[in-house]
């Protein structure tokens, strides 16, 4: 048993048993490290969900610290965004939420600490020498002729650098690492500059910011983080992240990690391309559920459950690829399926009128709120003379195989009668306007009447206590069968990723449903009160994902 559980872990997790084994760290400390200049999206939830995973299963510790050292993007709104994105997908940070520009003393210190050591130099090089002297993939770089200053000039300028003496641009400080390395990383990077901007946290204070190479480490380190996980394209990067800790001396270093990051299919994945459907209001918002963000996924319906199932399904890994959509959906599927009720919703109604029903007459079935989990217990739903079905439930024509409602045909109405259809009205226009039935009061489900059998059960709503509501039906916003750019390089976005329809009927049920609580409408999907435009008395919903599908579980799985 104990082999096979080591088998079956995955690369980051035997680093860290290793580590543990060779006593390199007593106990782990991972973080989910956010810069703030959006919201998060389903690939920042396999970060979180991966990174508190591991401390929780080490027993170690998992901090939340914003990467909020670049001011020029960052907003408080995305700060509270993201604190309730990862409280609502579980992640218990406790008392450990850091900002790295706290930290913001101790990186100058480190930085006067490396100018100290001949490490670091201040460079006075134009963005476009800069360029020209850092070559190429193939070509080495030169050395900056700056980079000789003493030790007591490069204090000056870097003091003066903060006290505000330079323009933005004029003057950075760099490592000094070396020009010739075959890792353009390590030409000699720049690791602070001069921005004279207000910051969200600090203000006015600082008026020099350091570069993201050099500040995450730093960050890592003083937190005592043990396993720095990130994304793959960080990979190039990691000499120069040991680089920084060792020369600003570390006692115990973090150690950087990469998997690769997650994809989707057919959705937008990427805070650039999100934040750009938001600002040209292409979307209703970071939260419009046609998007994967996490307040999207939590408006549309998706649990922090499905979500957690759909990481591990996606398990963690080195090389590249996209997630099917289809397998999300999958997983809320598989959340949803026992937990909550199924009712009946007629999106598309018409009119169903029972002539041998006694006219005023309501009675009250008794029916399963979940036919596969009694625990949910029972609900009183009416029926009435007047009911509405949904129109793709009728075929005055039908082809063969067709076995729901049509003239001369006998249907079972879910959860109440057998109904036959004997006749049906049209308006000018030839549109079926009501369809008439007679019911046979021996069939009254659960009545234990076994004479005869039918092919098709549709369901229904009594026309005098429905309730009227809005239903957003969703398409992915890309489909990607079709491409996903257009040839100027735009999103080739699916013209009907919405579909609202403004007058579905419900039964009573549904009366009370609250911001975000979710049901099955029986024989069509999951759907979701919008937490955002639904009112009591006008209720709207959002579909989460249709009943079937075509995903078939890959085999690996
Ligand atoms: P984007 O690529 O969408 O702009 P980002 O990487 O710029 O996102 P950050 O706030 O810098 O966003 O990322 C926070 C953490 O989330 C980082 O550790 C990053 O590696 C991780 N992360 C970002 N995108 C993904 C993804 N698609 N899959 C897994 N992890 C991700
Ligand atoms: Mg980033």
């Amino acid at each position: 048993m104990e082999e096979r559980e080591a088998v079956s872990r995955n690369f980051i997790e035997q680093i860290i048993d290793s580590d543990l084994a060779e006593g390199k760290y007593e106990t782990i400390c991972t973080r989910f490290p956010p810069e703030p200049n959006g919201y998060l999206h389903i690939g920042h939830a396999k970060s979180i969900l991966l990174n508190y995973g591991l401390a929780k299963k080490y027993g170690g510790k998992f901090n939340l610290r914003f990467d909020d050292t670049n001011p020029t993007k960052e907003k408080t709104e995305f700060v509270d965004s993201i604190l309730a994105d990862v409280k609502w997908l579980g992640a218990d940070f406790e008392d450990r939420l850091y900002f790295a520009s706290n930290y913001f003393d101790q990186m100058y210190e480190a930085a006067v600490k490396l100018i100290k050591k001949g490490k670091a130099f201040v460079c006075d090089l134009s963005a476009e020498e800069f360029r020209e002297y850092r070559g190429t993939l193939t070509e080495p770089g030169k050395e900056s002729p700056y980079r000789n200053r003493s030790i007591e000039e490069n204090l000056e300028f870097f003091e003066n650098m903060k006290n505000g003496m330079y323009e933005d641009g004029a003057k950075v400080l760099r490592a000094k690492i070396d020009m010739a390395s075959p890792n353009i990383n390590m030409r000699d990077p720049v690791i602070y500059r001069v921005a004279h901007m207000t910051h969200h946290n600090t203000g006015d204070k600082w008026c020099i910011y350091p570069l993201y190479d050099f500040a995450h480490p730093i960050e890592d380190a003083i937190e005592g983080v043990t396993h720095s996980i990130c994304t793959l394209e960080f990979e190039d990067h990691r000499p120069l992240y040991d680089w920084v800790v060792r020369e600003v001396g570390y006692e115990h270093p973090p150690k950087q990690i990469e998997f690769a990051k997650l994809y989707l299919t057919n959705v937008v994945t990427g805070k650039r391309y999100i934040k750009k459907l938001v600002e040209q209001g292409i979307v209703d918002g970071w939260d419009d559920p046609r998007l994967v963000t996490i307040a999207a996924l939590k408006r549309r319906g998706f649990t922090p459950e499905s979500i957690q199932m759909f990481v591990d399904m996606c398990g963690i890994s080195k090389s590249q690829s996209s997630v099917d959509y289809a397998m999300l959906e999958y997983c809320i599927r598989e959340d949803l399926k026992l937990k909550r009720p199924r009712m009946m919703a007629v999106l598309d109604p018409v009119k169903l009128v029972i002539d041998n029903y006694p006219e005023g007459q309501i009675e009250y079935l008794d029916v399963e709120m979940n036919l596969e989990n009694p625990e949910l217990g029972m609900r009183k739903v009416p029926f009435g003379r007047e009911l509405y079905i949904d129109r793709e439930d009728f075929m005055e024509d039908p082809p063969k195989k067709y076995f729901r409602l049509f003239p001369g045909n006998e249907v079972r109405l879910m959860g109440a009668y057998f109904v036959k259809c004997v006749g049906l009205e049209k308006d000018d226009s030839g549109k079926v306007t009501v369809i008439h039935c007679t019911y046979d009061p021996e069939t009254k489900c659960g009545s234990g009447f076994t004479a005869r059998k039918v092919k098709g059960t549709i369901h229904w709503v009594a026309a005098a206590t429905a309730i009227r509501a809005t239903v957003r039906l969703y398409e992915n916003i890309i489909d990607e069968s079709k491409g996903v750019y257009n040839e100027d390089g735009s999103l080739n976005l699916n013209p009907n990723s919405l579909t609202v329809l403004e007058n579905c009927l419900l039964e009573p049920a549904f009366a009370d449903a609250k911001p975000y609580e979710s049901f099955q409408f029986v024989r069509q999907g999951y759907f979701c009160v919008d937490a955002k435009d639904s009112k009591k008395d006008a209720l709207v919903f959002n579909r989460i994902v249709a009943l079937k599908s075509s995903f078939k579980m890959p085999k690996n799985l």
